[in-house]
């Protein structure tokens, strides 16, 4: 192996710290604390698990969590008038709505009935055209979370060529656009690419998004490129359950300069980047200035 490894645990875990020393910090001075709420609709037993961790997490920065779980039966305008209360309660500065939705309810109007002020999961719609006009925005966690690694192992990514392989909402074109702000030449491939390999060969900066398991191999890698690996996928190895990302880590860190492990690569960023994004909606909502090297 020549890769180094991107320790993305280590990373949140010093984010996450941060972000408790400013939290500590503007509760001395402004008698207050950052709060988090998170909306679960349902009983889906892997996002029980993503709400726990984030309650877990936000409690242990010094924020107020506020959690609301709600029957699967919920109605979509039950749902907009919790949304609605939540957007008018000063002790909240950030809301998310664990997805998937049940499917009779409609995400995107919801989402987009958030105030975009404490959308910490920087979808709404208006978020979404900031940051691609270059504004200042809420910028999606898990995204975030791999601009931060990319900033801290390389510095300047002006010039980089960097390829991002899928075009979700929540991952793929937000990564683009931050990648594109700093200045990447930035290539957006997709299940319709033609010669995906050819496209990767070309990476830098590859960052794959695409939730097959290890599906980028070492022969598609750049020699020296830095590879961030957001695929969470749950495989069965030899009869015991396993996580495994996008990227065959074996061959990729034979030929890449730098690598995300699956787990603890990408994963741990995406809730210490929740917890910089309400840190950066409280600051936003009382005219304070943002923590810096804690947003895009
Ligand atoms: P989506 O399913 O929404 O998007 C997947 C993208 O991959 C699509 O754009 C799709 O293209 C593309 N794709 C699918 N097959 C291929 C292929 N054979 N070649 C090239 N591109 C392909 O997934 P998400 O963006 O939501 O998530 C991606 C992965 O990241 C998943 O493993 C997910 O679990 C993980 N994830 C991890 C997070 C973390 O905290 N680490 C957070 C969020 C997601 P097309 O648009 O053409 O269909």
């Amino acid at each position: 192996m020549t890769a180094g490894i991107i320790d993305g645990k280590t990373f949140a875990a010093r984010i996450r710290t941060e972000v408790a020393a400013h939290v500590a910090r503007l509760g001395a001075a402004t008698g207050t604390a950052p709060g988090l709420a998170v909306v679960l609709v349902g009983e889906d037993p892997a996002s029980q698990v993503y709400v726990r961790s984030k309650h877990a997490a936000t409690v242990e920065a010094g924020m107020a969590s506020f959690e609301h779980r709600l029957p699967a039966a919920t109605t979509q305008a039950e749902l907009l008038a919790l949304i609605g209360r939540l957007n008018a309660d000063p002790a909240v500065h950030g809301i998310l709505v664990q997805l998937p939705l049940p499917a009779h309810l409609n995400a995107d109007a919801v989402i987009n009935a958030i105030d975009p002020a404490k959308d910490v999961d920087g979808f709404h719609i208006s978020n979404v055209g900031l940051l691609a006009t270059g504004q200042k925005a809420m910028v999606p966690c898990t995204p975030l979370g791999c601009l931060m690694l990319l900033r801290d192992r390389l510095g300047s990514l002006a010039g980089a060529e960097a390829v991002v392989i899928g075009r979700s909402n929540i991952v793929g074109k937000p990564m683009a656009q931050l990648l594109l702000r700093d200045s990447a030449t930035v290539t957006v491939a997709h299940s319709r690419t033609r010669d995906l390999a050819a496209v990767c060969r070309r990476a830098d900066i590859l960052v794959a998004a695409v939730g097959r398991p290890e599906m980028i191999t070492g022969e598609m890698v750049k020699a020296g490129a830095t590879v961030i690996d957001v695929g969470i996928n749950r495989v069965e190895r030899d009869g015991k359950a396993r996580l495994v990302g996008d990227v065959d880590f074996a061959s990729v860190a034979a030929v890449a300069g730098a690598i995300t492990p699956v787990p603890g690569g990408v994963g741990p960023m995406t809730i210490a980047c929740l917890l910089a994004n309400t840190l950066t909606a409280f600051c936003r909502s009382r005219g304070l200035p943002e923590p810096e090297g804690l947003t895009a």
